[in-house]
């Protein structure tokens, strides 16, 4: 990890949050940075990864908090975001798997480079996530590990298959986790948004404006969601207010799959 990528601050001591330590994939932008910003007001040192360096940098000096380049794809990666974070801070409490894409591509027009592509960052990403951390928090006792899937874990979503098994493979692989790490005081969530206005919604505009009204028309309170209120949730799940729930799922969806 070479010295410019990373941007450091100054550790807070009151909150929620006090005293955590916690890595965000995917923090670069998005719901990753709102989670970041609430966490950092929250007390906590925050460090988040992406591969997008530039968007990284400049969010992490914006919060308050450091960024390192990574990949949740690569092994090595992740070793060494785990091992940067513990020279830093000698600890980590909180794993946030929230890194992802959202490709477009039904069952028969998913190539398998696609398929698998999905299929690495959000699910072998979410894996690999939790082995590195697992490993760790395992040994402290003690840790929270949420992974960000979505309401398409919890039904099917023409049109996004590949999307949708990595989304239900995170939704069981959070269950088994827990199961594993339960005995350790190492807890293991799932968080399932419905749509929620990050770049990502742009997926939907690309596809075609009139889609994007059918999806608003869909959520039966009537709104697309803020980043914020996902990352409410996240700082729930990352606190220890929520040290009785294991191997659950979270959804914050506004009624859409009620
Ligand atoms: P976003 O596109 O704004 O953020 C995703 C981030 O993940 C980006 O910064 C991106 O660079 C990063 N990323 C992508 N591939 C990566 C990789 N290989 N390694 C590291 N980082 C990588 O979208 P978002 O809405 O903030 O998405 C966050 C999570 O929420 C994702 O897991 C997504 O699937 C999930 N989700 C989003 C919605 C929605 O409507 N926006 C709904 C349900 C679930």
């Amino acid at each position: 990890m070479s010295s410019d990528q990373i941007v450091t601050h100054p550790t807070a001591q009151s909150g929620r949050l006090a005293n955590k330590v916690a890595i965000i994939t995917g923090g670069a932008r998005g719901q990753g940075e709102s989670e970041a910003g609430l966490f950092v007001q929250h007390g906590a040192t925050v460090v988040i990864t992406d591969v997008l360096e530039a968007e990284g940098m400049a969010t992490a000096a914006r919060l308050g908090c450091t960024f390192l380049r990574h990949d949740v794809t690569q092994e090595d990666d992740w070793a060494a975001v785990v091992a940067t974070t513990l020279e830093m801070h000698g600890r980590f409490d909180v794993l946030v798997n929230n890194a992802g894409i959202f490709p477009v591509g039904g069952v028969l027009d998913t190539t398998l480079a696609a398929w698998e592509r999905v299929i690495a960052i959000n699910q072998t990403g979410v894996f690999l996530g939790m082995q590195a951390a697992g490993r760790h928090m395992v040994t402290q006792r003690a840790g929270s590990i949420i992974n960000i899937s979505s309401i398409a874990g919890l039904q099917g979503t023409p049109g996004f298959h590949g999307y949708g098994a990595s989304k239900w493979a995170v939704r069981g692989m959070t269950k088994s986790a827990a199961k594993e790490f339960a005995a350790f005081g190492v807890r293991v969530n799932s968080v399932h948004p419905g749509i929620i206005d990050t770049p990502m919604l742009q997926t939907f505009e690309e596809i075609s404006p009139e889609i994007r009204g059918a999806v608003v028309g869909r959520i039966p309170n009537g709104r697309i969601a803020e980043a914020l209120d996902v990352a409410n949730l996240v700082l729930y799940l990352a606190s220890d207010e929520s040290s009785y729930s294991t191997g659950s799922e979270f959804v914050v969806d506004g009624g859409w799959t009620a």
